[in-house]
């Protein structure tokens, strides 16, 4: 049997939540035992039925496996899990006698119970989605557990729609996962794949007898560096896998053709990841030519396989010049594949679903932007425009074409997306703008200023977002509470929160961030230069979704924004307040960033912005700044070789923002996550005088390696794990400062929880910090 064609258009991914996160309520109401699992099962297939429809209906082909069958509950990677029945052992009560979990138990390995852990989650490339991190060891079994995957096929073929499962592929998900406790040391899950091709096998057999044409196995493992298996066993993994289920299964008989997606990254290059794919019998490619180049060809072994042109941006949401995407599509003809096909980057996961879900007509959003945008559904239309240009003639899509190009054009001459004032004061900037004085004469004007304890506590800037506080917020949003009445409700709760602060005895207070709904969108809300949407929600993980800000002009600060809030928590106080700001990469991560310049001179703007409200917070006498940088380490590229140059434009950006003050103010910056490794020269190359970070479950592990690495300024390594409702107790916080002041000098110890309190309840924030407090008193008094 010869292989099927692919179809000329298709895309790699599309979002699963639905246009108005009913996958989201529908699961959620299944956690609180509200509906029962087969109401969840018959909401599912709803959303999955009408989203390939939807499809259809922006031009994929019904019949040929253009529609990609991408629906997950919950994660792709823990689909996976549960195709191998590759569960944990402390969740092996959970399968049934086939190692399958049923529904509830699939949520279980996602979320934890009770003492047993949840699977890890972790970012998923160098997206803001996060997977779960399976856990394997010798001795995790795999058998073909699940055939939710082949259901959904056939589910979707009765309602008349040929669709191709999308399924993470069998080295990506080895070279994710991670070495179970129970494993040998030195144990490579990736070493399990012998085990696990055999039930890919099954899955490939049980999908061809349903009669799917294609199935996609997503490999990005092949170009990134960022995992943590050596590329070259990535290569060899690669190999074995598709000679296993390409060339040892009969096409159309054994197994439906394959597509192998390969998104985030270009394949060729160093690794020469397409070469090695091309060497194999699958019988498409798909090459991300957004973040990747068009190759060099001739590339041996293409001539019997087709490539998908990812030529649309599966990770941002602006609509193409259709005519330079259709020159990108041509200039793949050197390398000599059998045909050329038009997708997608990565899959329309990371794009939230219709631009024509916002409501054009009140002003909430500038309208200028609904010819600039392209959503999930936008882009998919883009893949058909440039589908039938292929087959049919670019003549026949001309009228297509020119729209796109109007609508590009018409971005780059708006006002405000280039705004001279701003051009001119970046193109002004010179050395002395990004850098402060020495640290060792900054620190001591500070100490004479603030006059502050040996190891001062404080917190990272929010208390608990209690139910009124939201309720507020939301009807001050539908106009039902004024805003003097919400000002004054975010009034009384800072009073709370300054005197709870000085109850527990904390050194330095915050106001506890009530008024901001989000540390990115609330700023993204009061600079220029950004929009918020009302329906742009994309999945972050599980049921989270996040409506990302679009910055699509030139940044400016109409006025103050957090100044009122700081001097007003400063007026109920005698102590040292710390302001609260989010700094520019982390802003920049967390908002969909314009594309038509660099990103450091969008940084750049961000940080002149934040460096404005910062000078006006020193002169309304706040003399602690703390900008927080969580999404640091979040942004570095994947391949090393970039890594660089974006670590030096996201601390200079920072650095632009933070340089202004004088030597008495004191600027703080707050990350956190595990993994330091890359990032640990840029710490100290933020020149932030007291740092802190994430540091509890690590048991202190930064400070010893920060220490190594130079570090000489004030550190907060987090002695409170926020992320759990557990109060820590004073002898647990007590070992943990015992342990940093072991390796850093004390005068540079602060102590602080690891994170924001936003997601904890008063009733353990409170005890916690109190323990905290005490914990060190007592290690100030061991400390003399
Ligand atoms: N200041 C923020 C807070 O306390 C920091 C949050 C974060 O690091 N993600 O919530
Ligand atoms: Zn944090």
């Amino acid at each position: 049997m010869s292989a099927p064609t692919f179809p000329s258009g298709s895309v790699l991914g599309y979002p699963r939540i639905g246009p108005r996160r009913e996958l989201k309520k529908a699961v959620e109401s299944f956690w609180a035992g509200r509906t029962a699992a087969d109401e969840l099962e018959a909401t599912a297939s709803a959303l999955r039925v009408a989203a390939a429809k939807r499809l259809v209906d922006l031009g994929l082909d019904a019949s040929s496996g253009a529609v990609p069958g991408s629906f997950s509950y919950y994660d792709q990677v823990l689909d996976v899990v549960a195709l191998l029945g590759a569960v944990p052992s402390r969740f092996a009560s959970l399968t049934d006698e086939k190692g399958a979990l049923d529904l509830a138990g699939y949520f279980t390995v996602a979320r934890g119970a009770g003492e047993d852990a949840p699977l890890e989650m972790t970012k998923w490339f160098d997206t803001n989605y996060h997977y779960l991190v399976p856990e394997i060891s010798e001795s995790t079994p795999f058998r073909f557990a699940d055939d939710r995957i082949v259901r959904q096929f056939v589910e979707a073929k009765d309602a008349g729609v040929v669709t191709r499962p999308v399924v993470v592929g069998p080295v990506t998900f080895l070279a994710l996962s991670k070495a179970a406790d129970d494993s040998a040391p030195g144990f490579s899950p990736l070493s399990r794949l012998a085990d696990v091709l055999p039930v890919y096998v099954e899955l490939l057999r049980a999908l061809a007898a349903a009669g799917a044409p294609w199935v996609q196995l997503d490999e990005p493992a092949l170009v990134s560096d960022s995992i943590d298996v050596p590329a070259a066993e990535v290569h060899a993994a690669v190999t074995e896998a598709y000679r296993v289920l390409a060339s040892e299964l009969a096409v159309g008989s054994e197994r439906p053709a394959i597509l192998v997606g390969a998104p985030f990254g270009g394949l060729q290059g160093e690794h020469d990841g397409l070469a090695l794919l091309a060497a194999t019998d699958v019988e498409a490619i798909s090459l991300d030519l957004v973040k990747g180049a068009v190759p060099a060809g001739p590339v041996a072994g293409l001539a019997d396989k087709t490539v998908v042109a990812g030529v649309v941006d599966g990770h941002n949401v602006w609509r193409a010049d259709l005519a330079a995407k259709l020159a990108l599509v041509e200039g793949l003809s050197g390398l000599g594949a059998g045909a050329v096909t038009v997708g997608t980057s990565t899959s329309l996961l990371h794009v939230p679903h219709d631009v024509e879900d916002e409501d054009w007509t009140t002003g909430a959003i500038d309208v200028r932007l609904r010819d600039w945008l392209a959503f999930a559904d936008q882009k998919v239309g883009e893949v058909a425009v440039l589908a039938r240009a292929l087959t049919e003639g670019r003549d026949a899509v001309g009228a297509e074409i020119e729209a796109s190009r109007a609508a590009v054009a018409s971005r780059a001459e708006a006002s405000g997306v280039v705004v001279p004032a701003v051009r001119e004061r970046a193109a002004a900037l010179t050395e002395g703008d990004f850098s402060r004085g020495d640290y060792a004469e900054r620190a001591a004007a500070q100490q004479a200023t603030l006059n502050l304890p040996l190891l001062p506590t404080t917190t990272i800037g929010s208390f608990p977002q209690t139910p009124e506080i939201r309720r507020a917020r939301a009807l001050n949003v539908k106009g039902e509470l004024s805003d003097a009445d919400y000002t004054t409700a975010m009034q009384d709760e800072i009073r709370r929160v300054v005197e709870l602060q000085e109850q527990i005895g904390l050194d330095v207070l915050v106001h506890g961030e009530p008024e901001r709904n989000d540390m990115v969108q609330y700023f993204a809300e009061n600079l220029d230069g950004f929009a918020v949407t009302a329906n742009g929600w994309v999945q972050s993980y599980g049921s989270r979704c996040v409506r990302p800000p679009i910055l699509w002009g030139d940044v400016t600060r109409p006025a103050p924004i957090t100044v009122d809030w700081s001097t007003f928590t400063a007026s109920l106080t005698e102590k040292p307040v710390k302001g609260m700001l989010t700094g520019p990469v982390t802003i920049l991560a967390w908002s969909f960033v314009r594309d038509d310049q660099p990103l450091g001179d969008t940084a750049n703007q961000v940080g002149l912005a934040l460096r404005d409200e910062i000078a006006d917070l020193e002169a309304a006498g706040i003399g602690i700044i703390q900008v927080d940088e969580p999404a640091l380490r979040e942004l570095l590229p994947l391949r090393r070789a970039d890594q660089a140059a974006y670590l030096d434009w996201s601390v200079s950006s920072f650095r632009l923002a933070t340089a202004g003050v004088v030597a008495e103010t004191q600027i703080h910056t707050h990350l956190c996550y595990s993994e330091f490794g890359e990032v640990i020269g840029a710490i100290d190359g933020l020149d932030a005088d007291v740092t802190s970070v994430e540091a509890a479950r690590s048991r202190m592990e930064i400070v010893p390696e920060l220490a190594e690495a130079g570090y000489a300024r004030g550190i907060g390594p987090g002695v409170y794990d926020i992320h759990s409702p557990r109060v820590p107790s004073t002898e647990e916080v007590t070992d943990l400062l015992e342990l940093a002041v072991k390796s850093i000098d004390p005068r540079l110890v602060w102590v602080n929880p690891d994170c924001g309190l936003k997601t904890r309840r008063y009733e353990e924030t409170v005890a916690s910090l109190e323990n905290l407090v005490s914990a060190t008193n007592a290690v100030r008094a061991q400390l003399g």
